[in-house]
């Protein structure tokens, strides 16, 4: 029997595992600057959660969740995004009493059980943004601009903020009317689920993806055209706001988020290169989901960037991954005080290597060359009865004597500034 992972499911696998750290890393820093802080949410919750905030009639929610019976008999999800589980939290937890504004964060993986391909998994990987408590125009133009400055930062080439408006459930009333009727004078062309959702929901008509349905809904009449007078509002603050903050975008009237809870703002980030999966970052104002899930009624904002399609568009440095130093030790009292010299480097950072199998010097050289140490430090019987090792800088090809009376603190003081 032979065990592989299950399609759709990957390894990662160093040195790749250093480029997700990074992106990890730029990410926290970045929104740490702008006040927000880690929130950590289970990976499993009711499988209720996620039907009643996604919404019933929506792919994810119909055919993509990983959906279980557990041993105690509750229906459970794998999470295939992280924002009712967000905002599960944040009401759970009270987060509003003190203050209604809470700026979290998350990054993990996310499970839906779609047809694999390129920048697609079932086990995919998100850094998750949310804004609670604030309904101005402000905030949406704020977090689209750290979402802009945070791929201008890991050099994500190509990117395009696409915005546009769902309206309130207020003047959706008219325009799902005005779709359903659009709809249904183009019945003969949509898919069965179109046919089946167009009653409850017209609006997943949007993301289906069958050419036929696709071709058709690039004739409908976009959300924008109906909206109340306030939404309007709040749409043209938006642009104005980014406009404030330097942000280039573009509006695209069609874009409808495959989520129920998604009103007035929505945002994508499309790059050019990821072929038909061209989003690598999504989000919008979900201003009733917090009293929908059975909290104070407080509106919300945010956005999910695709770690894996963000892997495609962003440089693939390669960064140093040997050991700062190898310590070819010849000789069994050598090799004792190798050993004993290499924990004590460790545990100073400094990145260090020995040869654990009492090979020959020549052996060691070519093993150190290998793993691709940077320094070699040499200590056999030579430089035992003169008190002096050798370092040898692989790079530079060039080497030097250090005593071995001092050597920890003279290898710590040359090499501290390039350990990895
Ligand atoms: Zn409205
Ligand atoms: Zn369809």
């Amino acid at each position: 029997m032979e065990f592989k992972a299950m399609r759709g499911f990957s390894d990662i696998l160093p040195p790749a595992t250093r480029r997700w750290e990074m992106l990890e890393e730029r990410a926290r820093e970045v929104l740490e600057g702008f006040g927000f802080s880690e929130i950590r949410v289970p990976i499993l919750e009711r499988a209720e959660l996620f039907s009643r905030s996604i919404g019933e009639e929506t792919d994810i929610v119909e055919k993509e969740m990983y959906t279980f019976e557990d041993r105690s008999g509750d229906c459970v999800t794998l999470r295939p995004e992280a924002t009712a589980s967000m905002v599960r939290a944040y009401i759970e937890h009270k987060l509003y009493a003190a203050d209604p504004m809470a700026k979290l964060y998350s990054i993990g993986p996310m499970f839906r059980h779609e047809r694999p391909q390129k920048g697609r998994h079932r086990q995919f990987h998100q850094i998750n943004v949310e804004v609670f408590g604030v309904s101005q125009p402000m905030i949406d133009a704020e977090v689209m601009a750290i979402l802009m400055h945070y791929l201008s930062l890991v050099e994500a080439t190509n990117c395009h903020l696409q915005i546009n408006s769902l309206g309130c459930p207020h003047c959706r009333l008219e325009y799902k009317e005005i779709l359903r009727a659009f709809l249904k004078d183009h019945l003969s062309g949509l898919c069965e689920d179109c046919r089946r959702r167009m009653e409850r929901n017209p609006l997943r008509t949007f993301d289906c993806k069958v050419p036929g349905c696709q071709e058709i809904m690039s004739k409908a009449p976009p959300i924008s055209d109906y909206l109340c007078p306030p939404c309007a509002e709040h749409f043209a603050e938006v642009r104005k706001y980014l406009e404030i903050l330097e942000i280039v975008y573009e509006v695209n009237p069609r874009m409808v988020r495959g989520l129920d809870y998604y009103a007035r703002t929505t945002f994508e980030v499309v790059a050019g290169g990821l072929g038909a999966q061209n989003a690598v970052a999504a989000g919008g104002r979900y201003d009733q989901l917090v009293a929908a899930l059975g909290g104070p009624d407080i509106p919300g904002i945010g956005f999910a960037i695709g770690m894996e399609r963000l892997l495609l568009i962003t440089p693939n440095k390669t960064l140093p991954s040997g050991p700062s130093l190898f310590i070819a030790a010849l000789g069994e009292g050598l090799r004792r005080k190798a050993f004993g010299l290499s924990y004590k480097l460790n545990r100073a950072c400094v990145k260090t290597l020995i040869d654990y199998e009492g090979r020959s010097l020549k052996a060691q050289m070519r093993r150190a060359d290998k793993v691709g140490a940077r320094y070699v430090l040499i200590i056999g019987e030579n430089e035992q009865r003169t008190g002096q090792a050798i370092l040898r800088d692989m790079k530079e090809k060039k080497q030097e004597e250090i005593p071995l009376s001092s050597i920890f603190e003279e290898i710590v003081k040359r090499l501290k500034e390039i350990a990895l």
